[in-house]
């Protein structure tokens, strides 16, 4: 199960929330295309609506004016590998004992199987194979017998792995981070009411203002009257686990991840590109979109070194073409890339030329490009990448592809330039990472370039001194 996804969770006084909830799911649809969903709640009862497809061709305006209530909770979904999977669109709804309950989840959990069987053992029945599920059903057991604190609590000492949620419990819209903080969540301040986010973007998109990131080990619960929000801190980890790769490739640059922009640290890292593996050509052209922000602080290193390089658009981007990614054959992939860039051959044409892209996975962009740009006259072509070599997946919500697909998982720099046919070949290093995000390498999650993970994933290394929790419940009441 990989879940890469985009959470919200918005309590407001007295307005309904269903549009300020879609907005901001527009916003942050670059973190998911297979479905969307909201779930409110008026204060008497929870109101759903979760469909396949983007934002936009999920809700329509009847869909919106039934979604009752000045709080909720939204999410999108991004596509697993081979395509729709209806099963787990979210959010995950339950109405138990104690009250209705919604989930929102991005991330991954490496225990879901056994908090799941633990849980099956005690008779819950689960109807999908998603992991928010058993977060649902761990949290809806721990409400029938602790307060809402005590019970969120209680299910983050049960479960392993990344994750920002919003939650929604009755009326009462959460937001909780996993102690290691892997995946992004903010909360922001509206006129009449909170906003709790995967992203900053989103909170802009309403006209609201950024609070902070959501800590993590925090719970953030929004007061149902949209007049404040309260902060438990429940769980205090020594490390934290940022993902890299939000700030690399996956969050929109106008985003604030961690408190830096996102657009600044991919400048940045274009910039220790340059001063890394920099080489003077007479064009530096991006791949777009991706590369946009490092080929910029790239060409900008370049003309301060000297070099006289120039910066121009040598791509052009088809942007009704989907990402290339979901495609589910080798083939397919090949011809969406051909599908979604077209060269400008006046800009390649008897030049020589440097492509910048955020990062190279299976290397199937890299391989098409570099030919395309010699069919369009290029002299030379250099590639230069501004991520250090994905050599191995990532287990904790990000869908990247299996280990025998990443084209650095069994191969040398050297033999990837060889493979692509690029004149020369380049990534960045992983301390030009932790330089521009300010942050040690302790403090973030590498797995995927490093082969060694900050959670306990089965069967794979770990950089640090994690313990998954015994999943073990007691039964003093009885059940
Ligand atoms: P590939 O062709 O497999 O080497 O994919 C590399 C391209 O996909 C780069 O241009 C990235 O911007 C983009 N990319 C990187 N990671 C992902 C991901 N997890 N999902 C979709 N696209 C990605």
């Amino acid at each position: 199960m990989h879940e890469k996804c985009g959470v919200v969770g918005i309590s407001l006084d007295g307005r309904e929330a269903a549009r300020p909830l879609y907005y901001s799911l527009y916003a942050l649809q670059h973190r998911g295309q297979e479905s969307a969903g909201i779930v409110t709640h008026d204060g008497f009862q929870q109101y759903e609506h979760v469909e396949m497809g983007l934002v936009g061709d999920a809700f329509d305006s009847e869909d919106l004016a039934a979604l009752n209530g000045p709080q909720g909770i939204g999410h999108i979904r991004y596509p697993t590998e081979g395509g729709v999977n209806e099963c787990c669109a979210q959010p995950f709804s339950v109405s138990f004992k104690s009250g209705s309950l919604g989930l929102a989840h991005n991330g991954n959990l490496v225990n879901a199987d056994e908090v799941r069987d633990t849980l099956a053992a005690l008779g819950h029945a689960f109807t999908s194979a998603g992991d928010t599920e058993v977060i649902a059903h761990d949290l809806a057991r721990n409400l029938l017998e602790a307060d809402l604190v005590r019970a969120v609590k209680s299910t983050m000492d049960r479960i392993h792995g990344s994750y920002s949620l919003t939650i929604m419990h009755d009326e009462t819209v959460l937001g909780v981070r996993d102690p290691q903080g892997n995946r992004p969540l903010v909360l922001g301040e509206l006129d009449d009411g909170y906003v709790l986010a995967s992203e900053s973007a989103a909170v802009d998109t309403l006209d609201g203002e950024l609070i902070r990131d959501v800590k993590p080990g925090e719970l953030i619960v929004l007061s149902p009257d949209g007049a404040g929000y309260d902060s438990y801190q429940l769980i205090d980890a020594p490390q934290t686990a940022h993902c890299f790769f939000e700030h690399v490739y996956f969050a929109r640059p106008d985003s604030i991840l961690n408190d830096e922009l996102v657009y600044d640290v991919r400048r940045e890292l274009g910039r220790q590109l340059w001063e890394e593996s920099g080489i003077e050509t007479d064009v530096v052209m991006p791949v777009p979109d991706s590369g946009r922000a490092f080929a910029s602080g790239y060409a900008e290193a370049a003309t301060e070194a000297g070099a006289g390089t120039e910066f121009a658009e040598g791509l052009m981007k088809n942007r009704y073409v989907g990402r290339t990614f979901i495609m589910p054959t080798q083939d397919e992939r090949e011809r969406a890339v051909r599908l979604k860039l077209n060269p400008i051959k006046s800009t390649i044409r008897g030049r020589t030329v440097t492509i910048i892209d955020d990062s190279v996975v299976r290397g199937t962009t890299s391989t098409q490009l570099v030919s395309l740009l010699r069919d369009a006259g290029a002299e030379e072509i250099h590639m230069r990448v501004g991520s250090p070599p994905i050599v191995a997946p990532c287990y904790l919500g990000i869908d990247m592809a299996s280990r025998d697909e990443l084209i650095a998982a069994d191969m040398t720099i050297e033999e990837i330039e060889a493979e692509i046919e690029a004149d020369s070949l380049a990534y960045l290093s992983i301390d030009a990472i932790t330089e521009a995000l300010n942050r040690s390498r302790a403090d973030l999650c590498l797995g995927c370039v490093t082969g060694e993970y900050p959670y306990d994933v089965e069967g794979e290394a770990t950089d640090r001194d994690v313990t998954r929790p015994t999943v073990g419940r007691e039964t003093s009441h009885g059940d």
